[in-house]
């Protein structure tokens, strides 16, 4: 740690304290130059990046969004609590991996269909149609397609998902 003084690079550390709660180190140096002291905070930083959203705005990556978002969207379904746990927990290794300061809420809510569409098929339409912005209809009878291979007589038109924007992180 350079000396805030004179700039030199070799410092001691004279004293190391944890507070009470031990998510701080506090520790005291001394410039081997100048002699002068100074203190040094460590926090633990766990990188937890910022979601940003449509509109711009940024707000802090909350687990319990993540998790309630995906609940509704599982609402009824046969899908067990650990397998959703273990599928938030891929999409926080993907988030933090990415070692980015600021993700787009758009990228957060590509990962959470993805994993949706492994857990539940229905639970991934019931996200996708909202979450999506789907251009026109056709768009969202693809998808539903998609994840029903089995051909079906084209019967009446599905109603066409909610024009509503729908943001994960505006609950
Ligand atoms: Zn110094």
């Amino acid at each position: 740690m350079k000396c805030p003084f004179c700039g030199d690079p070799n410092t001691q550390v004279t004293d190391t304290r944890e507070n009470d709660d031990g998510d701080v180190v506090r520790r005291r140096r001394r410039c081997v130059c100048c002699d002068r002291r100074f203190t040094t905070y460590e926090r633990i930083d766990l990188k937890r990046p910022h979601i940003v959203k449509r509109n711009g705005n940024r707000c802090e990556y909350e687990r319990g969004k993540l998790v309630a978002s995906m609940e509704l969207a599982l609402r009824k379904r046969p899908v067990t609590t650990e397998a959703l746990e273990a599928a938030v927990e891929r999409i926080e290794a993907r988030l933090l991996a990415a070692g980015e300061t600021e993700i787009a809420s758009a990228q957060v809510g590509e990962l959470v269909m993805k994993e949706l569409r492994r857990l539940d098929k229905v639970a991934y339409i019931r996200y996708a149609s909202v979450y999506r912005n789907f251009a026109d209809v056709d768009e969202f009878s693809t998808l539903v397609r998609e994840v029903q291979p089995r051909p079906r007589r084209s019967g009446r038109a599905r109603t066409p998902p909610g024009e509503t924007e729908h943001d994960l992180f505006d609950r």
